[in-house]
């Protein structure tokens, strides 16, 4: 399994895009970063792309979906719809953001015919697509949102994607679970409110040790002793069981 990160920064920090992550060339997590500008620089395609997952619904993590959609559509209008697999809520909001973005004549107009269709998933919802195994675990991160990790199976490789969270249950059976954990940690120095830092993941770390964490959405590039930072461009060959 290939994982190329687009956007390793948190919200509000300057160590990299917002959130997006591309396994191998058709599935992407997240959509925070200006993926359609950097597909390109990887050799990759809008046209490859297949299905989109998203965390949640919180701006770092959703915000250039209107164009990459668009993007889609116009440049591939041929193409099978792409599947989009989200939290509650997601219809609506994607909704909103591409009327929003391109108006609501345009949007509507272009996503009538083609546009992505749209799942809204519940923890523990597992489900095939194409070659992969993809499984919900609701974590706690909003109170105002439904938030969602996941796990993406293919081929003897599990990776986990904590999307953003607090030091929860669905975190810790997440991590429990996969080889490999793409887990953010936004605070370094100092607890970073309804996210995790340092600490709880080291705590995380200890709880699931033959995981191999690899940590994004940083507040801070700095290391975690037998951890990987993520950075933007970073491409990496996940193999079945976690290296050392
Ligand atoms: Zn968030």
């Amino acid at each position: 399994m290939d994982l190329a990160i687009l956007g390793s920064g948190a919200a509000f920090s300057a160590t990299g895009f917002n959130a997006g992550y591309l396994v191998d060339a058709g599935l992407l997590l997240d959509c925070g970063a200006p993926v359609t500008g950097l597909l390109p620089k990887m050799g990759r395609s809008v046209g490859d792309l297949e299905t989109l997952v998203i965390s949640h619904l919180h701006g770092d993590h959703v915000l250039n979906l209107p164009v990459l959609i668009a993007t889609r559509l116009v440049q591939h209008p041929d193409l099978p719809p792409l599947r989009l697999i989200g939290p509650r809520g997601t219809q609506e909001h994607v909704a909103e953001l591409g009327r929003l973005t391109f108006g609501p004549e345009f949007w509507d107009e272009l996503v009538a015919a083609n546009g992505p269709r749209i799942e809204e998933w519940e923890d523990g919802r597992s489900s095939r697509l194409g070659g992969y195994q993809l499984t919900a675990y609701e974590v706690a991160h909003s109170e105002r949102l439904h938030c969602l990790a996941f796990s993406v199976e293919s081929q003897g490789v599990s990776l986990g994607y904590s999307g953003d969270t607090t030091y929860c249950d669905g975190i810790r059976r997440l991590a429990r679970s996969v080889q490999y954990l793409l887990c953010e940690c936004t605070g370094w120095s100092a607890p970073a409110p309804i996210h995790l830092w340092r600490d709880e993941v080291e705590e995380l770390m200890k709880e699931a040790p033959s995981t191999r964490f690899i940590l994004t959405h940083l507040g801070e590039r700095r290391p975690v002793p037998g951890a990987l930072l993520a950075s933007d461009g970073l491409r990496l060959t996940l193999r079945p069981g976690a290296p050392d």
